[in-house]
């Protein structure tokens, strides 16, 4: 196999609150391939998007990581590089889609300007062919009359088209490496669907690689080749996408799962899983999910279950790989 384009080992990222300090991301470790999507997914508070940001060093102020870290992107060092080269490597050969367009989107500017600034500024085209290149990156996002919405600020546009702006803002250079944190949840079924089509064919013929954060699993289900499963800082799961819908590993992959909509009437009420993410301050000793797992015994609140390698790609983080007589049915 090809050597990764984005190589992730034991992220570690803490913060120092009054309640002591928090480890947030936790060890976690990644690869992904060139023309393959990855998908992160996992309740919110289980930290799948400060991964996405400490991958390019975008980290919350007060964020620390540990020296032991490595992310690589292509053979160079993400997070030891010197700012100016993370910074031409950002937005050309790595873009991020973030879930809030209107905090990452300059009010003062034209969508199309920031658009065609994106191509001005890493390529040698002219302004005025960074300009049309911006509006048909527009219109293939799905903004209708895009160059006269081009001319337009984002306060005059909705907030699914900035969204879409911001899209068209990180495709636009063809970029080897997608990072999108909840790409399509501010957007309509339609739209989304194009959005995700787009992306797809992207990545047939560029071999573009996503990171894909949701917690959508139905858009997991379309888009990813293979899934990360996180828990309270922590990878609990990683699966080929097929295997992790037919025979899930961990019982938090399982009530995610059974926490999906299904036409299927049979099943009175969607079936949640008990309890919340605790916070980063708190985790639990021992398995950090036993408070909310039905199959936990003594051996769940004494030792940390490891990650453990059950088939090509495929970990799981839980006592009952090595006893599953001891889950409960
Ligand atoms: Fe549940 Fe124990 Fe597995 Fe944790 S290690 S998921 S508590 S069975």
């Amino acid at each position: 196999m090809t050597s990764p384009l984005l190589s992730v080992h034991d992220l570690r990222v803490s913060f120092f609150t009054e309640a002591g300090p928090a480890r947030a991301v936790d060890g976690v470790s990644f690869t992904v391939h060139a023309g393959e999507t990855v998908a992160l997914v996992g309740e919110s508070g289980c930290g799948k998007t400060l991964t996405a940001l400490s991958l390019l060093r975008l980290m919350p102020t007060g964020a620390r990581l540990a020296p032991t870290s490595r992310v690589e992107f292509d053979g160079a060092d993400i997070l030891t590089m010197p700012e100016r080269a993370l910074r031409s490597l950002r937005g050309d050969r790595i873009a991020m889609i973030f879930q809030e367009p209107m905090t990452a989107l300059n009010p003062v500017l034209t969508v199309g300007d920031q658009v065609a600034e994106v191509v001005r500024v890493h390529t040698a085209l002219s302004g005025r062919d960074a300009w049309t290149r911006a509006v048909d990156m527009l219109a293939l996002v799905g903004i209708p009359d895009a160059a006269a919405r081009a001319q337009q600020y984002p306060h005059e546009l909705s907030g699914g088209m900035r969204q879409r702006v911001m899209i068209a803002m990180a495709l636009i250079l063809e970029p080897a490496l997608v990072i999108a944190d909840e790409p399509t949840t501010a957007l309509d079924v339609t739209i989304q669907a194009q959005i995700l089509e787009l992306l797809r064919a992207m990545r047939e013929r560029s071999g573009m690689a996503l990171l894909l954060i949701t917690h959508d699993l139905g858009v997991v289900a379309e888009m990813a080749s293979r899934v990360l499963v996180m828990y309270a800082g922590e990878v609990v799961e990683e699966s080929p996408v097929e295997l992790l819908f037919s025979a899930p590993g961990h019982p938090y992959t399982e009530g995610l799962l059974a926490a999906v909509p299904t036409l299927d009437t049979s099943r009175e009420r969607l079936r949640t899983i008990p309890g919340t993410v605790p916070p980063p301050t708190d985790w639990p000793a021992g398995c950090r999910f036993r408070e909310r797992c039905a199959h936990a015994w003594d051996r769940c609140a004494s030792d940390a279950p490891p990650l453990v390698q059950l088939g090509p790609a495929h970990r799981v983080r839980c006592h009952l790989v090595q006893e599953p007589e001891r889950r409960r049915t």
